[in-house]
């Protein structure tokens, strides 16, 4: 097989610079991927800046990634070359332990993230264990999809585990791309959905999306105008908020599921949580048998990212404008 030719991060923080790597005779269980399109998610951006101390370099980031099989390992029999796929945050997993027998891959101790300690997909190919490779629905257009395998997952998984509803008053935090993905899916679960977000030029949009409310958290005292008001709230904020604002937010029994990685850790008092009984939460992706469903309930429901569409080649530009919280919602690459 011939090499894969990519765009990788060095160091901390550095601009992206062509890169390649030879991938090897193909595993059993694998699925080599020609890649149409892969998003530009936050995660990338903490890991291009070694945010999480986790960072390995040179690697070439990337894990919202769309494209079609071209060849298959020996054992494969899930998947087929010609088929399009959607590739995630997860490549591997283990697949003996407790977590992976029932379906849950994405809690085995031994996952293996797509672009952590190995290449992901701002690049031309990519081979993952063919349980990762999700089969994405026909009506869904590959630009639009591509977030959904990490940004949908993400937003999806806690709002279906929680068991939000049609009588359950949801916020969504931070309308970025997870964000504007969750205000989608809320809608699609029947509830009734407020947008918290620093931007007010998104109000409209955010509206649009599925939100009935839109709370502009640079107001002064907004948070207090709505104590005591959700079920569940989903925090997609990459930085320090009121954590204790959003917790006396929720009536009784509610939820904040907190999906966005702020960078400190997050301090409350523990009467708000014991008197009204209730709890703080966190979430991570999602497992195959997840982004099946999620992708889905997309096709059905209509929902999609909207998204800016770079060349794969200017994906340093693509990352300097998530960094500015500029991505109206989404970036994504497209080879
Ligand atoms: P994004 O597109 O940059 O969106 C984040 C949004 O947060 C921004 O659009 C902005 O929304 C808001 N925000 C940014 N800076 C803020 C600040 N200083 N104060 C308040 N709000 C701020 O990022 P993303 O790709 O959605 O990812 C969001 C976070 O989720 C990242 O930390 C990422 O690593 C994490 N993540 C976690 C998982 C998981 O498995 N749990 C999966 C994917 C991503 P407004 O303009 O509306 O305020
Ligand atoms: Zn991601």
């Amino acid at each position: 097989m011939s090499e894969i030719h990519g765009l990788a991060a060095h160091a901390a923080g550095a601009q992206l610079l062509a890169y390649k790597y030879e991938p090897g005779e193909i595993k059993a269980d694998e699925v080599e991927v020609k890649i149409s399109h892969c998003g530009v998610c936050h995660s990338d951006v903490h890991l291009i800046d070694n945010d999480w101390g986790i960072s390995k370099y040179p690697f070439i980031p990337g894990h919202e990634i769309v494209g079609s099989v071209v060849a298959v390992g020996s054992e494969v029999k899930d998947r087929k070359v010609g088929e399009r796929v959607g590739i995630g945050w997860q490549s591997n997993s283990c697949g003996i332990c407790e977590w992976c027998r029932q379906g849950d891959e994405h809690l085995c101790a031994k996952a293996q993230p797509t672009c952590v300690g190995r290449n992901g997909g701002y690049a031309d190919r990519i081979r993952v264990n063919s349980r990762f490779a999700i089969p994405v629905p026909k009506v869904l257009e590959s630009e639009n999809v591509a977030p959904l395998l990490c940004g949908g997952i993400t937003v999806y998984s806690p709002l279906r585990n929680h068991g939000v509803r049609p009588s359950s008053r949801v916020g969504v935090i931070g309308i970025g791309g997870l964000g504007h993905i969750g205000l989608q899916f809320a809608k699609a679960f029947g509830a009734e959905v407020t947008a918290f977000s620093t931007s007010k030029d998104k109000e409209a949009e955010a509206k649009s999306l599925g939100a009935h409310h839109f709370v502009n958290t640079r107001d002064t005292g907004a948070l207090k105008k709505v104590a005591g008001s959700f079920d569940f709230l989903l925090s997609t904020v990459s930085a320090d908020q009121d954590w204790q604002g959003y917790v006396n937010a929720l009536r009784p029994k509610g939820t904040l599921c907190v999906v966005g990685v702020p960078p400190s850790a997050i301090a409350l008092q523990a009467f708000p949580l014991i008197g009204g009984q209730r709890a703080v939460a966190g979430s991570p992706t999602g497992s195959p048998r997840d982004l099946h469903e999620m992708l889905d309930v997309a096709a059905r429901h209509g929902v999609k990212a909207i998204t800016e569409k770079f060349a794969m080649a200017k994906a340093n530009d693509a990352v300097a404008k998530v960094k500015k919280n500029q991505v109206r919602y989404r970036a994504v690459l497209a080879n």
